[in-house]
């Protein structure tokens, strides 16, 4: 069987036609790049055709203050993508004069993006004969071709590169690259893969071994960690608290409610006779007029457990005067929330 061959003649027949993939301009490639990460195709579309309606150019993008950008990105999660587009954008305009550079090698340097974006702007924009491998392009090389090295070490992904450069096709880079994608996402899945309508099954070890569900071999998982977030939507007549998040960690730039975060999960009587509350509130008469269910709430690395007080002040505690704002209930949607927030205020 020939690999390459039979990849690209499934492709010209089946590649999926979507916005991005009608353009050559590499930072329309790379918006797309940077908006799928981590985001399923029909969810990340309506973000890419909104972004692009909105910065049609880099330059516009890199003018836009970064305010405006996470509230286009909201819903999208893993906000620092969000942050890293905007920064380089700006990089962009200031070092290269707002060009995308045309080399594997130089869009490297470039802050957010990673082999794998760099290899693709590089082969869709500017036809250099650079594999693009993401989880699709691991999964389809390692069944096809037997290969047990773990692909999430460093010995793992050289042997998968030397193997896709071997591969990829000097005049049809980008067609190929491509062709991983749609194919991994269309045929060869993670799971349930059609490998009865395969045109690759012919050569394929793991369909000859039946040990499809073996491959891509991983050498660990990273363990997840849980957070217990208690968010308190304090009300003072007609508004409420937020504050922007500026510690390096999740939702950086982000606005949320004043939170008490915990090791684990507290009951309500102990959260509301902890010190942490105790030096929120004060003495400031309060009443809780609501608790919500717990929502759990699942990122690549930390599930939070998040329950929402809503809480009635009659004047505003000391500790919500500095460092907050204090603002109308109804100009929420002005500012970017986590997702977890915006599922609270949706119910
Ligand atoms: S035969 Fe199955 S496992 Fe092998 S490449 Fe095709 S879909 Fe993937």
């Amino acid at each position: 069987m020939d690999f390459t061959a039979e990849l690209l003649e499934w492709h010209r027949a089946h590649r999926r036609r979507l916005p991005w993939k009608q353009t050559g301009d590499p930072y329309k490639i790379w918006l797309s790049e940077i908006i799928l990460q981590q985001t399923r195709v029909e969810q990340g579309e309506p973000y890419y055709l909104r972004f692009t309606e909105r910065f049609p150019t880099v330059q516009d993008l890199a003018a836009a203050p970064l305010d405006e950008v996470l509230r286009l990105w909201q819903g999208l999660g893993y906000y620092s993508r969000a942050r890293h587009l905007h920064h380089t954008a700006q990089q962009i305009v200031a070092e290269h004069g707002g060009r995308f550079p045309r080399s594997h090698k130089i869009l490297l340097k470039l802050k957010g993006i990673g082999p794998y974006t760099a290899a693709a702007i590089a082969s869709f924009a500017f036809n250099e004969a650079v594999p693009a491998i993401d989880g699709n392009g691991y999964r389809i090389l390692s069944r096809v071709f037997g290969m047990d090295e773990p692909v999430d070490t460093s010995n793992g992904k050289k042997l998968f590169a030397e193997l896709a450069e071997e591969l990829i096709p000097p005049a049809y880079p980008g067609d190929f690259n491509q062709a991983l994608m749609d194919f991994g996402s269309l045929v060869c899945t993670p799971a349930r893969p059609l490998c009865d309508e395969c045109p690759l099954s012919s050569g394929c070890y793991a369909f000859a071994h039946k040990s499809v569900e073996k491959f891509p071999v991983k050498s660990k998982r990273t363990a997840v960690r849980a957070r217990y977030f208690y968010y308190l939507f304090v009300r003072h007549k007609n508004s409420v608290f937020i504050r922007k998040r500026t510690e390096k960690d999740i939702w950086q730039g982000l606005y949320e409610f004043p939170l008490i975060e915990t090791e684990e999960r507290v009951p309500s009587g102990k959260l509301m006779a902890g010190e942490k509350w105790a030096a929120l509130f004060g003495n400031v008469p309060l009443k809780v007029c609501r608790v919500s269910e717990e929502i759990k709430h699942q990122l690549t690395h930390q599930t939070l457990y998040a329950t929402f007080y809503t809480i009635d002040v009659s004047k505003i505690p000391p500790a919500l005067q500095t460092g907050y704002l204090n603002i109308s209930p109804d100009l929420l949607d002005n500012y970017s929330l986590p997702r977890l927030v915006t599922i609270f205020l949706e119910k």
